[in-house]
């Protein structure tokens, strides 16, 4: 049997890096674990190639190999996933489907032959069987959470994987919180599950063995969501690092409360943590209580950015505006609150509700839901009725977009930063740092209107923090994909 494993084209958002990319000549930001832990669930006789859409395109020859194509994708990833089904079908190829976009609205894709859904730990045997016994059924769908503890490590095998940024590792699935607006509680649940220790060994075994030596990103929904089992698999990952000559840089999300916890920070920063990603949401404390992020309103925000930042973990952030006790001045409000607390990566989205959510069905009950979400965090559309006038929240986010991201207040979030932050990690420059910082030069030093800021930024931490240098000119680099991308969602 010949499977051909499709990973739809996800499009030029926040987090595709696309524009930054060019600088250290890799063609995505991130490999598409979900597919390559499933293609390490099929029968091992099975022939496998994966095609992920954002490397290389999708050729016809690779299309007719195939007996059975796969496709995973995320709600961002429709369109392409749309088009890659219809050219399925033109070839007569049957598809199997599973990941969120089909888990969530599996009745859109008319064409595809087989829904595994929800969590392939389950469903994807249940197909196998039943395709084995010549019996597939339409959809296969559970509302069961598998342990993970037999999860297989994932066939980097069917990748390149020079081709990406950083490579990916799942520990857990689920977060203990209850925020309205999220669907990764709807999909995972609120009891983290976890992988054992020694998986997680064997998962960094792994990528080690396959030449890798940059950043890995645990992808988990919230990392710290069991602390005290976080606590007891961080000493082995310690140890591995070291023993290893710390080959990996790790970044991961996690909720404020990680702020909270000294023994946890200085853990994860003995393990090589050096950028945590965290919903900061709003600085409005009516909206936080709306949306029930309670892990927000026990600490002053500020003080939870600083104090991971002087852990040695750059704090990336999610905020929102949107919510029904947003003040007409919210957009200022943010404006202030971020550049305030130097959270220099911050993705800034119109709330959305998601489908299933708590949000979403709250809207559907108040008759506020108006569309589909397209699962862009920061394409400023909206798909329901807002309490505060639409065309002034879009204007207002716009406006918020477009400031936070202007040369002055982007190089000033780093500089407020860089003040706060101390260089933790152990870092190890490569041949394309080099090049990166090259092209930074040429891009950023001197055709980009921002050239003296960038000139600025780079002599001052050399002279201020050298070991942060490496940090401030990827956060230069990223700023010129983040002027890219705001650029098409900001065009009126
Ligand atoms: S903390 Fe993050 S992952 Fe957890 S429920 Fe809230 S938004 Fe979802």
């Amino acid at each position: 049997m010949n499977i051909l494993l499709v990973y739809p084209k996800y499009p030029d958002t926040f987090w595709s890096f696309k524009h930054s990319l060019k600088f250290i000549s890799k063609r995505a930001a991130f490999p598409p674990l979900g597919l390559l832990t499933v293609a390490a669930m099929l029968p091992e006789g099975w022939q496998k190639k994966l095609l992920d859409l954002n490397v290389e395109p999708l050729l016809d020859e690779q299309l007719a190999w195939a007996d059975l194509v796969f496709i995973s994708a995320m709600i961002v990833q429709k369109e392409s996933a749309l088009q890659v089904i219809k050219r399925c079908k033109a070839l007569g190829k049957k598809i199997v489907a599973g990941g969120p976009v089909f888990t969530t609205q599996h009745e859109q894709f008319q064409d595809v032959d087989y829904f595994v859904l929800n969590e392939a730990e389950i469903t994807l045997p249940l197909f196998l069987d039943d395709l084995a016994g010549g019996r597939p059924k339409h959809i296969y769908t559970s509302e069961a959470r598998p342990c993970l503890t037999r999860t297989p490590v994932p066939l980097w095998s069917l990748i390149d994987i020079k081709n990406y940024a950083t490579m990916a590792i799942q520990y857990s699935r689920g977060c203990p919180f209850n925020c309205e607006f999220c669907d990764i509680i709807i999909m995972n649940g609120r009891v983290p599950r976890l992988k054992s220790i020694e998986q997680m060994q064997n998962e960094f075994q792994a990528l080690y063995d396959a030449g890798w030596r940059r950043s890995v990103f645990i992808v988990d929904d919230n990392f710290i969501g069991n602390t005290p089992k976080v606590k007891e698999l961080l000493p082995a990952l310690i140890k591995w690092q070291k023993e290893h000559r710390f080959p990996f840089t790790l970044l991961t999300e996690v909720s404020a409360n990680l702020a909270n916890d000294e023994e946890l920070m200085q853990m994860m920063c003995a393990a090589n943590f050096f950028k945590v990603f965290m919903g900061l949401e709003t600085p409005n404390h009516a909206s936080l209580v709306e949306c029930g992020k309670n892990q927000n309103i026990a600490k002053k925000m500020s003080e939870v950015v600083d104090t991971i930042h002087r852990h040695g973990m750059q704090v990336m952030g999610g905020f929102i505006v949107g919510f029904d006790h947003d003040p007409d001045n919210i957009f200022e409000l943010q404006v202030r609150f971020i550049q305030q607390i130097g959270v220099v990566t911050a993705m800034v989205g119109i709330l959305t509700a998601l489908p299933q959510t708590r949000l979403w069905h709250r809207l559907k009950a108040e008759g506020r839901l108006l569309s589909d979400a397209t699962g862009e965090n920061t394409d400023g559309l909206l798909n329901f009725k807002p309490k505060m006038e639409k065309e002034k929240l879009i204007a207002g986010y716009q406006r918020l977009l477009t400031t936070l991201y202007s040369h002055k207040h982007y190089y000033q979030r780093i500089h407020t930063f860089l003040r706060n932050y101390t260089p933790t990690a152990r870092t190890r420059l490569t041949k394309e740092d080099l090049v990166a910082f090259i092209r930074a030069a040429w891009r950023l030093g001197i055709l980009s209107g921002a050239r003296f800021r960038y000139w600025q930024l780079i002599v001052k931490s050399i002279f201020v923090k050298r070991k942060a240098l490496p940090i401030a000119v990827e956060l230069a680099i990223h700023g010129f994909h983040f002027e890219k991308v705001l650029k098409r969602v900001c065009r009126p």
